[in-house]
């Protein structure tokens, strides 16, 4: 994102920023940027570092607040997880145009979220790739012709494992994606297939689409970054470089023309090009957040913070890759779903699910540690 603004330095002017615990980087961005306020994630990483000409808040209402600052016309929020619905509220609430990279948000509240949104007058600009490419085919659709849309997935890190190796997958497999390059998060949402799932669900609130009519194709090049569907039988779609700094820019400057170029495209020198069916069996999470997004609710939810809790225990090798669909469906077993009818609710089934999730990551891991094969560390070393 500052990347960005720092190419197109003349028609931007950032009046916060924040981060998660990086206090050295974020005062040195804030100095570059001429930025007085930021917001940490986290106290013991924070102040001490960041000096003493910058205001700084700490957590959650430090973030809720520089989301709904009256300074701000335009909120990034590309927030890790559900950590990011506090923010993607505030600035809906505050009427702002929100650019948002944050799929949590939408999966947990996407219809709380956009009635807000309606009520306020704030426009939610998507950067995910695929919703960013989606966006721009719809300014050239007319109304009642588009039909459905089509996500592609590269298939993550794990797609030519075979299928028996999946479960034991090493993190350092897990965590070299082919064709993005991203978060640890959201790489292993990418192989687990879940940050398909959850862009499912976003799609579906941010273009107003029926569940059944978004589609997933596996697309390894990851150029072809999403088709829309229109009622003759037709696609469009929007071709480029995997490049995050494409979507950030098109948010940014929407509804103008985006102001800087990037590598250019050039599709004879891309070779060929594939699509093909999501493999059945391989991605259990992704049938699982799927199912969670049809039952709806508080079932979402549900399913986004057992996956965080998971993805975390994995990452902290407590937990073998193929036991984050076991958790996913443990939490959603146990909590079952109730209707998701104002954003309480919807944080209250987080704090039930996060806790129900680490005592299914905690068993788990008790069992791995005493049981014979299949302990988190024995699998960690196989694999690529
Ligand atoms: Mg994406």
């Amino acid at each position: 994102m500052l990347s960005v603004v720092e190419s197109n330095a003349d028609a931007f002017e950032i009046v916060s920023l924040s981060a998660l615990k990086s206090a050295e980087l974020l005062a040195a961005q804030a100095k570059q940027f001429g930025v007085t306020r930021v917001a940490i994630g986290e106290e013991a990483a924070g102040a001490r570092a960041l000096g003493a000409d910058l205001q700084v808040g700490v957590g959650e209402e430090a973030l809720v607040a520089l989301a709904s600052d009256p300074e701000a016309d335009l909120v990034v929020n590309a927030l890790v997880g559900t950590a990011g619905l506090p923010v993607t509220a505030a600035s809906v609430g505050a009427g702002k145009r929100l650019a948002i990279a944050n799929k949590e948000s939408l999966v947990m509240a996407g219809g709380l979220v956009t009635s807000l949104a309606r009520r306020t007058g704030s426009e939610l600009i998507p950067i995910d790739s695929e919703h960013s490419s989606i966006f721009r085919c719809l300014r050239g659709t007319s109304s009642g012709e588009v039909t459905g849309v089509v996500l592609t997935a590269s298939g993550g890190p794990l797609r030519d494992l075979p299928v028996d190796e999946v479960a034991s997958a090493a993190v350092a497999a897990v965590l070299s994606h082919p064709t993005w390059d991203m978060g640890e998060k959201i790489t292993v949402d990418s192989a687990t297939l879940v940050n398909k799932a959850m862009e499912v669900v976003e799609a579906m609130w941010l273009f107003d689409l029926p569940l059944d009519s978004i589609d997933v194709v596996v697309h390894r090049q990851s150029v072809v970054h999403s088709f829309v569907r229109l009622c003759d039988g037709s696609l469009l779609a929007h071709l480029g470089s995997p490049d995050m700094r494409v979507p950030i820019q098109y948010a940014l400057f929407y509804p103008d023309a985006p102001g800087g170029r990037f590598d250019e495209f050039r599709p004879a020198e891309m070779g060929t090009l594939s699509f093909g069916p999501v493999e059945a069996g391989r991605y259990p999470c992704f049938d699982l957040v799927l199912a969670s997004a049809r039952k709806g609710g508080t079932a979402p939810t549900t399913a986004a913070t057992a996956d965080e809790v998971a993805v975390d225990a994995f990452l902290t090798g407590r937990i073998r890759f193929g036991d984050i669909a076991a958790v996913i469906a443990g939490t959603l077993d146990a909590e079952g779903s109730g209707p998701a009818e104002d954003l309480a609710t919807v944080f209250e089934a987080e704090r039930s699910a996060r806790a129900t999730a680490a005592e299914i990551v905690n068993d788990i891991a008790a069992h791995a540690a005493h049981g014979p094969a299949g302990a988190a560390f024995t699998n960690g070393h196989s694999g690529v």
